[in-house]
C-alpha cells in the first residue's frame, strides 16, 4: 500500500485549530517537493532548495490557506465565500467552494489577470466580477461586503489563511530536519511571508529546530511598498500575482522581518523574468512571473555577497508556469519564439538540430 498525502489540515491537525466538528475541505494540498538546485547551487555558492508550490490542486500555494479557510467557513455555516483576487486566490477559493458545494465570489482587476486563473476561477463555478480597478479596489469592496451581507471573506486578512499557509514551513522543517539559514520568498500581500516566519517560529519553539531562517522577502520595482516605505497607487508589473500597492498584512510582515532579522528587496520585470528562464532552463522547473522573483532575488543578494559559502537556503516558488504561459514563449529580445517547421523526413529532421550520421 502506497502512502497518499492527507492534506494539510489532516498531516498538521496537531498544530491547527481543526477539531472534530471541523469538516475536513480537501484536495490534497501540500506534501509539494522540496527540490535540490544544484545549478543555483553553483550560481550562489549556497546549499538551494525549491520548495515548488505550483504542485499544488490549483497550481499554486494559495490552496493550503483555502482549505483551512473554506473548512472553517463551512464549520460556521457559511454557503457563499468572497475573495479580492489577482488570480490565483480566486482559482483557489472556487475550487474548495466546488468541493465543499458552496458558492464562490470573485472580485479581479479588470484585464490584469492570467488567463489559466480566470479559466479556473469559470470552470469551478465561481460568480466572477471584473472590477474597473486594481487589486486594492478589490479587496475594499470584499472586506465591505462580508462586513454587511451573508458572505465569508476569504482573502488572507482572514487568519485562517495565514495558519493553512504556514505548513510549508514545517513540510521544509521535516525534509531538511532543522530550518534553513535564508528563506527567499515572492512578497504581494505579503500574507504568505507572514505565515512562513508563523510556520518557523512555531517549529523552533517546539524544539523542532535549532534556528530561524532570515526571511528574504521581494516585490516587483513598480510594486514594491514595502521596500519604498510608502503606499503604490497605480502598482505596475508583469508579475500580476504580486501587483499590490498597499499590502493587506503589512505590518504583520515587517514584524516578521524583525523577527528574523529578514529584508525586503525590490526586482525589475525584465530580472524576474531572466530568473525564470534560469529556472526553467537549468532547474527544469516552470513557474509564473512572480513567483520567478524569489529567485531572482536569491540572485541578486548572493551576488551581493550576503550569502555566506555553503548556507543552507530554501527558495519559494508560488504557482505555476502554467498559469501564465505566454512568458515561457518570449525569448530575451522580446520577440517570441516559433518552431522550426520541417518536412516528414529523418534527413531533414537530422539536419535541423545539426546532427551527423554515424559514422
Ligand atoms: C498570492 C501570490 C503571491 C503573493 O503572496 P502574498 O501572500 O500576497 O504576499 C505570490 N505569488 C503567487 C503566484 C501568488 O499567487
Amino acid at each position: 500500500m502506497t502512502h497518499q498525502w492527507q492534506g494539510v489540515l489532516r498531516e498538521y491537525a496537531d498544530r491547527l485549530d481543526v477539531t472534530d466538528a471541523t469538516p475536513i475541505v480537501t484536495l490534497g494540498e501540500g506534501g509539494t517537493p522540496l527540490i535540490p538546485a544544484p545549478a543555483l547551487s553553483r550560481r550562489t555558492g549556497a546549499q538551494v532548495h525549491i520548495k515548488f508550490e505550483g504542485m499544488n490542486p490549483t497550481g499554486s500555494f494559495k490552496d493550503r490557506g483555502m482549505t483551512m479557510a473554506i473548512s472553517k467557513a463551512v464549520e460556521h455555516g457559511a454557503k457563499a465565500v468572497i475573495c479580492a483576487s489577482t488570480g490565483n486566490t480566486s482559482a483557489s477559493a472556487a475550487a474548495y467552494a466546488a468541493y465543499a458545494g458552496i458558492q464562490s465570489v470573485v472580485l479581479v482587476p479588470e484585464g490584469k489577470i492570467a488567463m489559466g486563473k480566470l479559466s479556473q476561477a469559470i470552470v469551478h463555478g465561481a460568480r466572477l466580477l471584473q472590477v474597473r480597478g486594481n487589486f486594492d479596489d478589490c479587496l475594499q469592496i470584499a472586506r465591505e461586503l462580508s462586513a454587511n451581507y451573508p458572505v465569508h471573506l476569504v482573502n488572507s486578512v482572514n487568519n485562517d489563511r495565514i495558519e493553512g499557509q504556514k505548513t510549508a514551513s514545517f513540510e521544509i522543517v521535516d525534509v531538511l530536519g532543522d530550518a534553513p539559514d535564508f528563506h527567499f520568498i515572492p512578497v504581494g500581500n505579503a500574507g504568505n511571508y507572514t505565515a512562513y516566519t508563523r510556520g518557523f517560529v512555531e517549529d523552533a519553539e517546539a524544539g523542532r529546530t535549532t534556528r530561524l531562517p532570515r526571511m528574504f522577502g521581494f516585490q516587483a520595482v513598480g510594486a514594491a511598498p514595502i521596500v519604498l516605505g510608502h503606499p503604490v497607487k497605480d502598482p505596475d508589473t508583469i508579475a500580476t500575482a504580486i501587483r499590490i500597492g498597499n499590502p493587506a498584512s503589512w505590518e504583520l510582515a515587517l514584524a516578521a522581518r524583525d523577527t528574523t532579522n529578514g529584508y525586503f528587496g525590490a526586482i525589475s520585470d525584465s530580472t524576474i523574468l531572466e530568473a525564470q528562464k534560469i529556472l526553467a532552463a537549468e532547474v527544469g522547473i516552470f513557474v509564473e512571473p512572480a513567483s520567478a522573483i524569489s529567485v531572482a532575488g536569491l540572485l541578486e543578494r548572493a551576488a551581493a555577497g550576503v550569502i555566506p559559502a555553503g548556507a543552507v537556503v530554501t527558495v519559494t516558488v508560488t504557482g505555476h508556469g502554467l498559469k501564465d504561459p505566454q512568458w515561457g514563449l518570449r525569448l530575451a529580445d522580446g520577440s517570441e519564439a516559433k518552431p522550426t517547421v520541417v518536412a516528414v523526413d529523418v534527413a531533414a529532421v537530422a539536419d535541423a538540430i545539426g546532427l551527423k550520421a554515424n559514422a
